[in-house]
Order: structure tokens, then sequence, then C-alpha cells
């Protein structure tokens, strides 16, 4: 006997239980999905959620962190550059010395010039100075390389001055952002965790006590949507009786494979055009 949908349901009782199966996946898809089934699947999205909150409220202090060192390398370049400058600065006195002094020779040599008595020591002296002299130039060059690296360091100094100020600006904001986020994460997270509580006590004991089971067991995962005869969890095909019965939501199964709770989700309408005039209108 098949009774049609509209059929006492005296006489549905009396189907075997396939065909109910198919009668109600058929004609009464959704209608009248397992209470538990349905608390259970939003208790998950909110365990779900707690735990991505959790996840981004603990992930702040690194965060952060990183942000800090990151500017902190900025500082340190700048102070060795300011170091290099300091330095640059000392070796250019060191060599203004070092040409203070010859240049004292020089003079006391030239005040000797006039003293000598032979035409062979004058020429030796005036060698001399032309030697101390030469010396001198040399160390001009130097200095004035000095010179020219200084200016280079200085103009490197100035440009990272700017960009550090605008670094520790752009940091400080970024951080005041991350904890207004945090802040409301928490806020966020305290919600969903009543709003999981209040769910968790609508369910009857032993969904809720499968629900924790599964939970545990399943690293957070204990509900999986079943989608063209696949858990979608562990990629596992249904059974056609399960894939049948879950198929109305309407009762609590579970996936034989991985142990979780499993509900129906329905495909989306293909796109041929052929269910309603919506769709024959996008495709005309
Ligand atoms: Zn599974």
């Amino acid at each position: 006997m098949c009774k049609n949908e509209n059929g006492p349901k005296g006489a549905a009782a009396e189907l075997p239980s396939i065909e109910i199966s198919i009668r109600v996946a058929r004609f009464r898809l959704g209608e009248e999905v397992h209470p538990d089934l349905k608390n259970v699947i939003e208790l998950q999205q909110a365990d779900l959620k707690v735990a991505e909150l959790t996840k981004q409220i603990e992930s702040l202090p690194a965060q952060i962190q990183s942000l800090q060192s990151r500017l902190n390398e900025f500082i340190h370049a700048q102070e060795e550059r300011k170091k290099r400058l300091a330095a640059n600065q000392h070796e250019r006195k060191g060599l203004d010395g070092e040409i203070k002094v010859i240049q004292e020779k020089i003079a006391r040599h030239k005040d000797q010039l006039y003293q000598v008595k032979t035409n062979e020591q004058f020429r030796a002296m005036t060698k001399e100075i032309e030697g101390e002299e030469a010396k001198v130039r040399a160390i001009e060059d130097e200095i004035l390389e000095k010179m020219l690296e200084a200016e280079e360091i200085q103009q490197h100094v100035q440009e990272a001055t700017t960009r550090l100020q605008g670094e520790e600006a752009r940091v400080a904001a970024e951080i005041t952002r991350l904890e207004s986020e945090r802040k409301a994460d928490d806020d966020e997270r305290v919600r969903l965790q009543a709003l999981r509580n209040q769910i968790q006590d609508g369910l009857s004991e032993s969904t809720r006590n499968l629900y924790q089971r599964i939970r545990q067991a399943r690293r957070g995962l204990a509900v999986a949507e079943v989608r063209e005869g696949l858990c979608m969890a562990c990629n596992v095909l249904l059974r056609p009786q399960v894939y049948n019965d879950v198929r109305t939501n309407e009762v609590l199964l579970t996936c034989e494979n991985c142990g979780r709770i499993i509900h129906y989700v329905e495909p989306a309408p293909a796109q041929t055009g052929e269910s309603n005039g919506q769709g024959a209108e996008a495709t005309a």
C-alpha cells in the first residue's frame, strides 16, 4: 500500500520505514526539523565562533609584539646611522688635528730654511717640506671624502626621521585598533557564551552529552553537514538508508564513519532555469 502525501497519518505510520523516509524527504523536506538538531546546529555555530574569537584574542599579544619589534628595528637602524655620523665627525676632527700638527711642523721647517748653511741642507729641508705638504693634501682629500659621506648619512638620518615619525604614528594607531577589536571580540565572546549556554540548556540530556562527547573527541567539530550524500566533515558517503533519513532532518543521526551529528543541507538550486520564472528569465 502506498498512500499519497495527503493520506491519513495512521496509514503513513504503517508503511515500512524506508518508504516513510522517502516520502518525508520528498514532500516535507525541512518543514519539521528535529528541535534538538536545530539547537545543536546553532550550538555548534556559536561554539565555532567562540573558538574563532578566542583564537583572535589570543593572537593579539603576538601581533602587537611583531608591530613593536618592526618599529624597534627601524629605531635601531636610525641609531646606527646616527652613530656612524658621530664617528665620521670624530674622524674628521682627528684628521683636522693631524693637519694642524703637520702644518706646525712645516712652519718650523720654513723658519729653519733661513738657518741652513749649505745648499744640500736647503734642498733636503725643502724636500721634507714638500713631503709634509703632500701629506696635508692627502689628509684634506680624506676629509673631503668624509664630508661627502657625512652629508649622505645626514640626509638618510633626516629621511628616516620623517619615516620613523610616520611609522610610530602608524604602529600606535594599529595597536589602538587591535585593542579596540579585542574589546569588541571579548564582548562578542561573552554574548555568544551566554547564548550557547542557553541553547545547551534547551537540549535533551542525551543530545547534550552526545554533543559534548563528540566535540571533545573531534576537536570542537561535533556537527557536520551532509551534501549530496556525503558527510562534509569526513567526506565519506552515507548509506542510502541513512541518507534518506538525514534528508528529513527530523531525526538526530550521527555519521557512521566519523560519529558526528549530521544534518542535511539542500543543494543550491541548479541554474537550469526550469524551476521557476526567475531562473528562466535569468537564462533567457
Ligand atoms: Zn562523517
